[in-house]
This record gives C-alpha cells, sequence and structure tokens, in this order.
C-alpha cells in the first residue's frame, strides 16, 4: 500500500462492523478515519445515558451468541451483565409467556403436562388440516394450531409487515419454536447478556484510537472523502453507493416514541409484545430493566413498524426474490471494486444480529491482513 493518502482506510458507518474493522486495522498499525451521518456513534446499537438509564435509542439490543470467541471479543471492551431476555405478550390485556413454551400452554389451556401441550397443538394442526401452506396464516397455523397463532403471532406479524397474514409469503416464518420445558429464555444461546453502561461504552472502546467524524453524509462529499484513503470501508445502502442505478431496495421501518415517566417501574419486564391487531405498536421497551436499575423515574419505547420509503431510516431489508435479485445485481458491481469493502447490514442486504455482524467484520478483517 502506498502512502500517497492521509490514511490507509477510509470508513463510512461507526456501527459494530465499521468500529470493529477500524479497532482491528488500527491494532495492526494502520491510520482509519471513520465518519458517520449521524450525530453519535454506534449505528443502531447506540444507547444513550438519560438519568442513568441506558436508552436503546434504535429498539431493545440483547446480545447473544454461542460463540465463546466472539463472547470473549466483546467482553474484552466492557464487562456483560447476567440480562436474560424474557419476553411477554399482551394479548388484550392477557399476559403470557415467550418464547411459546409450558408456561405459555398452561395459561391459553390450563395443560400441566408436555405430552398434554404435544397433544393440543397436534389437535388443533389436524383439526386446521392444512397440507400445503399458502401463506403465512396456514403456515403459521399448520406449524403451532389456531390458538396460538390468533393470540401470539398473528397480529403481531401484521402490525410488524403491514398487510393480512393472508396476504403475506409463506416463507417469511420457516418454523416457531416451541418448547416443551417452563423455560422463558427467548435465545437458545450459550451466553447472553447486556453490556453493563450500555452499548455505546463498546464502541466508544473500539474506537478509543481511532479519528472520528460525525454529522458528515458519504454522499454529500463524496469525491473529497474519496481522495483520503487507499481504501474504503463502506457500510451504508448498497443501492445508493451505485446510484440506485438497478432500482431501490426495499425495507420496512420503525418509529420509536420515547417518553419519560415519574414513577419507577412501569411494566415490570423490559419487553412487552403487544399481539393484537387494535394496539398501533408492537412492543413497549422499558430499558432500567434490562439492567435491573432502581432509580426513581422510568423511560419506555413504543415501536410502531411503518412503511418505508426512500429518504427513511432502513431497519429490516426485505428479502423477497424481487428485493433479492436486485441485491444481486448490485452485489456483482461489489465485487469488481477491488480497493472497497462492503460490510454489516445495510451494504449486504442482509438482516445480522450484532454478534454475527462482528464476526462478518472480524472475517473481512482476517482477508485483508492475511
Ligand atoms: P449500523 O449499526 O446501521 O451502522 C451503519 C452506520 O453507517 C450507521 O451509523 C449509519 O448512520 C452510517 N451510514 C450509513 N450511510 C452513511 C452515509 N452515507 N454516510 C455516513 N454514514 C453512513 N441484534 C442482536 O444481536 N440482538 C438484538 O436484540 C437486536 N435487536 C435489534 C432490534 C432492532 C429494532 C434492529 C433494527 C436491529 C436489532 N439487532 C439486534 C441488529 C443490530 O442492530 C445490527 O446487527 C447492527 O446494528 C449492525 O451493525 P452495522 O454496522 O452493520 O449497521
Amino acid at each position: 500500500m502506498g502512502n500517497s493518502k492521509k490514511y490507509d482506510y477510509l470508513i463510512i458507518g461507526a456501527g459494530l462492523f465499521g468500529a470493529v474493522f477500524a479497532y482491528e486495522a488500527t491494532k495492526k498499525g494502520k491510520k482509519c478515519l471513520v465518519i458517520d451521518k449521524r450525530e453519535h456513534i454506534g449505528g443502531n446499537v447506540y444507547t444513550e445515558n438519560t438519568d442513568g438509564i441506558n436508552v436503546h435509542k434504535y429498539g431493545a439490543h440483547i446480545f447473544h451468541t454461542n460463540n465463546k470467541e466472539l463472547w470473549d471479543y466483546v467482553n474484552q471492551f466492557v464487562e456483560f451483565n447476567r440480562y436474560t431476555n424474557s419476553p411477554i405478550a399482551n394479548y388484550k390485556g392477557e399476559i403470557y409467556n415467550l418464547p411459546f413454551n409450558m408456561n405459555t400452554f398452561n395459561k391459553l389451556w390450563g395443560v400441566i403436562t408436555p405430552q398434554e401441550a404435544k397433544e393440543k397443538i397436534e389437535q388443533q394442526r389436524n383439526a386446521a388440516g392444512i397440507a400445503d401452506p399458502e401463506n403465512l396464516e396456514e403456515q403459521a397455523i399448520s406449524l403451532v394450531g389456531t390458538d396460538i397463532y390468533e393470540k401470539l403471532i398473528k397480529g403481531y406479524t401484521e402490525k410488524q409487515w403491514g398487510r393480512a397474514a393472508t396476504d403475506l409469503p409463506s416463507f417469511i416464518i420457516k418454523r416457531l419454536p416451541v418448547r416443551f420445558t417452563y423455560d422463558n429464555n427467548y435465545f437458545n444461546d450459550k451466553y447472553q447478556g447486556i453490556p453493563i453502561g450500555g452499548y455505546t461504552a463498546i464502541i466508544e472502546k473500539m474506537l478509543e484510537n481511532v479519528e472520528v467524524r460525525l454529522n458528515i453524509d458519504f454522499f454529500q462529499h463524496r469525491a473529497e472523502l474519496e481522495q483520503l484513503g487507499e481504501k474504503l470501508v463502506f457500510t451504508g445502502m448498497i443501492d445508493e453507493f451505485f446510484n440506485y442505478q438497478y432500482g431501490v431496495l426495499e425495507y420496512r421501518s420503525l418509529v420509536f416514541e420515547h417518553e419519560y415517566l415519574d414513577k419507577a417501574n412501569f411494566q415490570g419486564n423490559a419487553v412487552v409484545n403487544y399481539t393484537d391487531r387494535e394496539t398501533p405498536y408492537t412492543r413497549i421497551i422499558e430499558h432500567k430493566h434490562f439492567e435491573f436499575g432502581n432509580q426513581e423515574k422510568t423511560i419506555i419505547t413504543k415501536e410502531y413498524p411503518t412503511e418505508w420509503k426512500k429518504g427513511d431510516e432502513p431497519y429490516y431489508p426485505v428479502n423477497n426474490n424481487k428485493n433479492n435479485e436486485l441485491y444481486k445485481k448490485y452485489k456483482e458491481l461489489a465485487d469488481k471494486e477491488k480497493n472497497i469493502i462492503f460490510g454489516g447490514r445495510l451494504a449486504t442486504y442482509k438482516y445480522y444480529d450484532m454478534h454475527q455482524v462482528i464476526a462478518a467484520a472480524l472475517k473481512k478483517v482476517e482477508e485483508e491482513f492475511k
């Protein structure tokens, strides 16, 4: 690599992908500049401390992984607490445990043993008689029967996608985990927790020795910025990078409504899903419960799924055939760019959990410095 440019790597995006890449490259003696269009680092894992409560500004984030190396990797930056994700569902005022487990089945049907619960589900699946599911509704009923579907899946899913379950393709739900134990732990992974002090603390540590410039949109200063780095690491939207020349990749968006409440405990749990169709939001997050907070006040966030149009905040890629084909075309363009590394959820048009995006960044680092 020559030294004509000021930085070895110009990294677009101070989210997890960009931060891991910058941290590792800096450790290897490379000079990095990280820019982000937002006013803060961290991307979607950003947490903001308000009166001692770390608010997950872009939705509830729970770190979980089965991979010991990745667990050790994040723990080198901050300590994690013992938080276990056990969301509850509120269906018209009825409370159910998630994920679907013996506590849920007991509340739904009064069944006590796993055998009874299995029989109940089996009865309902058979009664529905769906051999070849043609839409999401049929798919869900063929997997877990009508009661679980009606009370815990239908309304929530319809709100998430903004469409009737009968108009949604069956592939959205490939499987629905049912657990025949009294275990409310949402994740099956060996390791999980919340970073003590919030996720921003991790990113701050990663970027401690890296130059960061905020409030800069790459596309507004593209020509000048491209002169700065020998190589570019791009974690923004891949279709925007190529001027939307083949068309626009679609997303679902979210609106977060934060409320500061003058009470100590609003809902007694970090995450409550509203699974009926009438409540306009899908979840309420009460942030203090991620860290067992005992402050006198509390902060909650209502999460509303919304339609996305170009210019809105992109949250969930819509990985249907049309968009996947479109992404493939952009990927072909990206593969031809030998001095640009595309990574993270937006540049690869993929939903990534945090551990997956860290793994992807570490893999890129390994390829880059082998
Ligand atoms: P981002 O965090 O989006 O970072 C990309 C950055 O690039 C952003 O800061 C953006 O501002 C910047 N950028 C983009 N374009 C430009 C540009 N043109 N110029 C300058 N900067 C630009 N994962 C879990 O493991 N557990 C969870 O519980 C979990 N919950 C989630 C809940 C929600 C609602 C969502 C949406 C995601 C959740 N995730 C969860 C996934 C997690 O958020 C992602 O894995 C992670 O944030 C991806 O990091 P990234 O660096 O790829 O993207």
